[in-house]
């Protein structure tokens, strides 16, 4: 098997999400006492957090490579990046480094297009949901048409993911207001939704929803995983 390599810490909540579930797939692989080689670095939130609000990401470019650097020397085989909003910068990660780099957006756009799915909502943070690096990428890779909620439906997912996912707080309130976000998103003719941020799944399982979900961290974790075990 393989050695995965994390970079963690965006927001550490999610991460320990990441690290069950690459644990538990790699188990249901293989078994017994099996679990994923793997290795996490764990940047500081604060400063990437601060660095995405000023708009440095330049500077963000920098610190992701860094930590992809790192797992590489650690003996990383493959490194994923356990965000979303972060893959704006995948570029500098994938140019510091030798071994591959599984984006985020790959298993998902798979995920989809294999079930057939055209038009999808997408919820993740604004970063996410209002630049071009990650609907980009789903619509030239996988042909896939997103919407995103409208500017009072953005505020209010943005703000959820930041002052109470990546603190840990899971508010029922907070369900109820993604639930209805999820069910404009259905309205205008989203077929499925994404959950584009790796802190929603602490909030939102397919049991809450009015549509499909295509949960990213779930997505990526499951295979970084086939990855590890399937490459030679
Ligand atoms: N984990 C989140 C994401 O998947 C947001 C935190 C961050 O800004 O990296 O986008």
């Amino acid at each position: 098997m393989k050695t995965i390599g994390v970079i963690g810490g965006m927001s550490w909540e999610s991460s320990t999400e990441y690290y069950k579930l690459i644990n538990r797939h790699a188990k249901a692989r293989l078994g017994g006492h099996h679990n994923a080689r793997s290795l996490m670095v764990t940047v500081d939130f604060a400063t990437v957090e601060a660095n995405q609000r000023a708009g440095d990401w330049p500077a963000l470019g920098e610190q992701m490579a860094d930590a992809a650097r790192q797992l590489e020397r650690g003996g990383a085989d493959l490194v994923i990046l356990a965000t979303n909003t972060m893959h704006r910068v995948h570029e500098a990660i994938e140019q510091a480094i030798d071994v591959p780099f599984l984006h985020i957006a790959d298993p998902t756009g798979s995920a989809l297009r294999a079930a057939g799915i055209t038009r999808v909502g997408l919820l993740g943070t604004r970063y996410t949901m209002e630049q071009d690096f990650y609907t980009g990428r789903l619509h030239e890779r996988y042909g896939l048409e997103t919407l995103v909620p409208d500017e009072a439906g953005r505020a209010q997912v943005h703000r959820i993911i930041y002052d109470e996912l990546c603190h840990g707080e899971v508010e029922d309130a907070s369900r109820a207001v993604y639930q209805r976000v999820i069910e404009a998103l259905a309205e205008r003719g989203a077929q499925a939704v994404i959950l584009g941020c790796t802190e929603i799944t602490l909030l939102i399982k397919p049991e809450d929803c009015a549509l499909p979900v295509f949960d990213t961290t779930a997505l990526h974790a499951q295979a970084a995983v086939e990855w590890a075990i399937d490459s030679k």
